[in-house]
């Protein structure tokens, strides 16, 4: 399976920037077969970054969408919306909005349903915090997250490629510049695919497990050849250029 590389730009991106960066991962990425790539901007500059991104193989993706298709929600986005404007992929239950908005993995589970509802592939995110990977819980946790975070319309209907994308990001990874050893990423990569293999029933090549958490150009080649890894969920580092590049070409 190809490996997937997406850039989470979270709430950044001021038109010059937003512009030139996805400029240059376009260019990075045109020609290149080895990888998928995908540009996750917050919400208002979806269409625009789509515009620039038109005839590239680069694929658009959201931060994050409600569970219905759409009401009185004021604020929010729903999976239907996000695929109105071009996009094929949307994040769910980053650490981030677990954290600030209280996401726990029923609602993460409710997103992700309607994301594949709506034709979306939802990027499901996972992972531990320091607390509890120093209690010795990081497998209790995690193995929980992934069961309660995929729905019930991620089940295999035989052969078929596998309609989500799990993100393991510890999160006293994120941001920090501190990574777990190559050697833990492909001991809970591994853990993480035979725990959505028996929930859902695809086969174990046939589910993603992305790595996220202070990837960078320096780090992305090793992580990316760890087995059991998919490809890679990038923060900081997809807000500059030169290193998401790096990080493409890792691939
Ligand atoms: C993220 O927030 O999804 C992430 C991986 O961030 P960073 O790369 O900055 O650690």
């Amino acid at each position: 399976m190809k490996k997937l590389v997406i850039a989470n730009w979270k709430m950044n991106g001021q038109p010059a920037m937003a512009e030139a960066l996805t400029r240059a991962t376009a260019a990075q990425a045109a020609g290149f077969t080895q990888a998928g790539v995908v540009i996750c901007p917050p919400a208002p500059l979806l269409m625009q970054v789509g515009q620039w991104l038109a005839g590239t193989p680069v694929k658009l993706g959201g931060q994050d969408c409600h569970t219905r298709g759409e009401g009185a929600y004021t604020g929010d986005i729903s999976a239907e919306l996000l695929k109105n404007v071009g996009c094929d992929y949307v994040i769910v239950g980053h650490s981030e909005r677990r954290a600030a908005y209280s996401e726990s993995d029923v609602l993460v589970q409710a997103k992700a349903s309607r994301a594949i509802l709506s034709g979306l592939t939802p990027v499901i995110c996972i992972g531990e915090t320091i607390k509890e990977r120093e209690a010795g819980r990081t497998q209790t946790v995690v193995g929980q997250q992934v069961r309660d975070s995929i729905p019930d319309n991620a089940m295999t209907t035989g052969g078929q490629p596998a309609n989500f994308v799990l993100a393991y990001e510890p999160v006293w990874a994120i941001g920090s510049g501190k990574t777990p050893t190559v050697d833990d990423i492909r001991q809970m990569h591994q853990y993480i695919v035979s725990v959505a293999s028996e929930r859902t029933g695809h086969a174990p090549e046939a589910i993603m497990v992305l790595y996220g958490g202070s990837v960078k150009a320096a780090n992305a080649r090793a992580i990316m050849a760890t087995p059991a890894v998919s490809g890679v969920l990038v923060g900081g580092a997809s807000l500059k250029a030169e290193e998401f590049c790096g990080i493409i070409a890792a691939v």
